[in-house]
């Protein structure tokens, strides 16, 4: 009896699973029976800067009464860029300035899907998605395609699917710019994501403990120990700074010493000084202070030509050429548009968007051409009249005031309030930052003081801690900086 039954069952299951087998996948199926139809819906691209500040901001009346909010992002996690260069040299751990998406979303009764736009129709209002993604295209060497794509011997199939939406608010920050550059891609690392920083931390390692081999000759080892960033901002000036504090804090007291001579930090940069959009006086004494540190400032020199090892500069006033040879070179050198964004831009009326470097908006940041259904806030987006500049603290500010604005639509109950045409964001600056090695930083507050040294680095750290988007990651960030303080960077190698 027991065997008949259990044939019984196995034949009932194979049919249930045949039916289910043969039966078409759905396509856009899975939203219809989620979203509430009696809501308007918000759909929010991206996780990072403009789309977090945007999503903590809004008030969960906005959820229960009058939107559906729906987040689409490939990282399921946001990501507090300052400290990029920290974790690249193991002063700060990754976990600490990451934040997982689906908390702020889950305490608002908003939904998150783990995915990239592919495209937009602005006529239909949809937007497409897959799950077979990479984070940018330029960044994709670097990047596995971990959770997308045909996993697992191809047993699941990448998943693609549509969203409608009446309010799309695009926040894809923007990718890497080579300027046309050859052999960026291929021979530079990018300084972006979370991935280019494990990146940069285990190849200086490595090139470390390749170095230290006993058969390297003098010539190697200066090869290998030649680092060279391009791009001489904020990003590329941090990083630079913290790779020197590496060297000559944590490798000099655990490698031998012997290596240290041989080691050469070099920034690249176009301008005729470091950190070339701050104020001119720290402009000065950053330089100043990176040429004392030995880093090696090779200014008003443009990238031509990126090859195995070795960079093809010239000089930017006499075009002069030369080679400059390298171990081991970082792109950061300015971003451009998502690819995203010129989807958005072609299915807009034509002559909505005259620029392809960004998606072009009015003072209320609704995308020109687009009926003021789609807003754009962040790197990817120009507001007009006014333009400010891509950081995170612009994008922050913008996310802020659009859901304000949701949230003053929420709470009247009328969704005409977000068509108010007077409405405007103005952009407050609050100062920068830069954190330029040994403890120093330079701060450019404006309307109070101009800070530069230690006292500044002091003020940076501080900051850089209670600037994280919880108590949480404070806590963790003000941990590592103390950790590291006392007992040095973690060296070990383990990618
Ligand atoms: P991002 O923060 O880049 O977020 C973009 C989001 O969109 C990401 O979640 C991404 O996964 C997602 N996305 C991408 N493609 C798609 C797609 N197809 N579909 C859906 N989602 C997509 N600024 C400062 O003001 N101060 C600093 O000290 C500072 N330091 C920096 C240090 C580093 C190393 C870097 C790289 C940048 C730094 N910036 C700083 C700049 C700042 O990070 C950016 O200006 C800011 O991140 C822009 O925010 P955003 O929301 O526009 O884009």
């Amino acid at each position: 009896f027991a065997a008949a039954a259990d044939s019984h069952w196995n034949d009932r299951l194979e049919r249930v699973l045949e039916q289910k087998l043969s039966a078409p996948e759905p396509t856009s199926s899975i939203e219809s029976c989620t979203i509430d139809p009696n809501k308007k819906t918000i759909v929010v691209l991206g996780s990072g800067w403009g789309a977090i500040s945007f999503i903590k901001a809004l008030d969960k009346k906005v959820a229960r009464d009058m939107f559906n909010v729906v987040v689409v992002s490939p990282r399921n996690y946001f990501l507090y860029t300052p400290l990029l260069p920290g974790v690249a040299t193991g002063a700060i751990e990754t976990r600490s300035i990451v934040e997982s998406i689906r908390r702020p979303i889950a305490e608002k009764g908003f939904k998150y899907y783990e995915a990239a736009a592919t495209g937009v129709d602005a006529q239909k209002k949809t937007v497409s998605f897959t799950n077979r993604y990479l984070t940018s295209a330029t960044a994709s060497k670097w990047l596995p395609n971990v959770g997308g794509g045909d996993g697992e011997g191809g047993k699941h199939k990448s998943q693609h699917f549509d969203i409608n939406y009446d309010y799309l608010v695009v926040a894809v920050g923007a990718i890497p710019n080579t300027f046309g550059v050859p052999g960026v891609e291929q021979h530079c690392l990018f300084f972006k994501e979370v991935a280019h920083a494990a990146q940069f931390r285990s190849q200086v390692n490595a090139r470390f403990e390749r170095a230290a081999l006993p058969s390297m000759s003098v010539g190697q080892i200066e090869d290998l120990l030649r680092f060279v960033v391009i791009g001489a901002g904020p990003t590329g000036v941090e990083l630079a700074a913290e790779l020197y504090d590496l060297v000559y804090n944590d490798v000099a007291k655990t490698f031998p010493k012997r290596l240290l001579k041989h080691v050469s930090i070099n920034i690249v940069d176009l301008q005729d000084r470091l950190l070339s959009t701050y104020d001119r006086d720290i402009q000065n004494y950053a330089t100043d202070f990176f040429q004392k540190a030995n880093i090696n400032c090779i200014l008003n020199t443009q990238v031509k030509e990126v090859k195995q090892c070795v960079l093809t500069v010239a000089d930017k006033n006499t075009g002069e050429e030369k080679e400059l040879p390298f171990g081991m070179a970082v792109w950061c050198s300015g971003i451009k548009m998502n690819p995203v964004c010129e989807k958005v831009m072609d299915s807009l009326p034509e002559g909505s968007q005259p620029s392809r470097r960004a998606l072009l908006a009015d003072k209320a940041m609704r995308v020109k051409g687009s009926d003021g259904s789609i807003y754009g806030i962040g790197d990817c987006v120009t507001l007009e009249p006014k333009a400010y500049p891509a950081t995170a603290q612009v994008a922050k500010q913008e996310g802020y005031y659009l859901a304000e604005r949701f949230n003053k639509a929420a709470e009247t109950g009328n969704y005409a309030v977000l068509d108010d045409p007077n409405a405007e964001f103005v952009y407050t600056h609050r100062g920068s930052l830069a954190y330029i090695g040994k403890d120093a930083a330079v701060a450019d507050i404006p309307g109070v003081t101009i800070l530069k040294g230690i006292m500044a680095g002091l003020f940076w750290k501080s900051f850089e801690t209670v600037s994280q988007v919880s108590v949480g990651n404070s806590f963790k960030v003000g941990f590592d900086m103390l950790r590291t303080r006392i007992f040095g960077r973690d060296i070990s190698r383990l990618m």
